[in-house]
């Protein structure tokens, strides 16, 4: 039986890309029975009746899956966020960060509109990139307006399953559209399917990069904590999570503990310091929750 990999569900059919052919499947009866509904992001056993048609017979295991948008074996969320038009925030960077660690999706970062920055925003943007390369992240500076960067894009999004975070309106269509031409999305239109939109149907699709796929929607839309213990907080910021490794207790949550590693690299400089005021900020925050029954 053929092997292939859902990339778009409407109404009852699931699409399923095999040898770079589609073929419009349904689900057989055993998914309802088992409640597996098949989601984009699958990959599936199917048994082609014609040329275009055919059933799922069997969903693999999922490494992952994402509720909204709901697709399943994520490997990538591009975090976009522009240079400017709205201004780069490092406070609302390290939330979508902290959630996406917290998924274990390996995060890309991505600053867009680079073109519309000044002289003094593009050294100031250049010095964040720096930073948050030292802590392990990936940051790519691109222009959807000039094409800067998108050559360095692309191998990102090759031979795995990506989607894009990040407010509207800082380019995550015009990446697309950019990253994939003839695409032509409306800009605007990624942040207009958010999941809630007009229609019943939650449709997703994933878009076609070369041998790479991102999702037409984005993810992390909700900037909540609800599910983050403060315990989870740490392993969240990589590069706190490397100097806890030499706090001296056991549970360390780095506030005012005594011979605490996270709060001696930042003193020597080696955590820049809004990276541990987001952490502090961020545990206070989970520590306020209000419990949840
Ligand atoms: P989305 O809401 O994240 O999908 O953002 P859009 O792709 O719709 O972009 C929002 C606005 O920013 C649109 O008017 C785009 O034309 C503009 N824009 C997006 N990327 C760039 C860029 O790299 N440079 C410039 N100058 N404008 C951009
Ligand atoms: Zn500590």
């Amino acid at each position: 039986m053929p092997e292939g990999k859902i990339v778009k569900a409407l109404s009852g059919f699931y699409y399923v890309l095999h040898n770079e052919e589609l073929t419009q499947c349904r689900g057989r009866g055993v998914f309802r029975k088992n409640k597996i509904t098949p989601l984009v992001g699958d990959e599936v056993v199917f048994q082609a009746e014609n040329d275009l048609e055919g059933y799922i017979l069997e969903v693999k295991e999922r490494k992952n899956e994402l509720v909204r948008p709901p697709i399943a074996n994520v490997d990538q969320a591009i975090l976009v966020f522009s240079a400017v038009e709205p201004d780069f925030s490092t406070v609302l960077l390290d939330r979508f960060l902290v959630l996406v660690e917290f998924n274990h999706i390996e995060p890309l970062i991505c600053i867009t509109k680079m073109d519309l920055a000044t002289a003094n925003q593009k050294q100031k943007i250049a010095e964040f990139a720096e930073q948050y390369k030292t802590a392990g992240y990936e940051v790519i500076l691109t222009s959807s307006e000039t094409e800067a960067g998108i050559k360095e894009l692309n191998p990102h999004v090759q031979n795995k399953i990506s989607v894009f975070a990040g407010q509207s309106g800082v380019g995550k269509s015009s990446l697309l559209n950019v990253l994939r031409p003839g695409l032509e999305l409306k800009t605007n239109d990624i942040s207009s399917h958010l999941g809630r939109g007009k229609h019943t149907t939650r449709h997703v699709e994933l878009i076609k990069i070369g041998n790479g796929l991102i999702a037409d929607t984005p993810g992390f839309s909700s900037l909540e904590f609800n599910n983050i213990d403060a315990e989870d907080l740490t392993a969240c910021f990589p590069e706190l999570q490397l100097a806890s490794k030499n706090c001296k207790f056991r549970g360390c949550l780095h506030v005012t503990e005594p011979k605490c590693g996270v709060k001696q690299e930042v003193d020597s400089g080696g955590i820049p310091a809004y990276r541990y005021k987001h952490y502090l900020d961020f545990l206070q925050e989970i520590k306020d929750r209000k419990p949840r029954y």
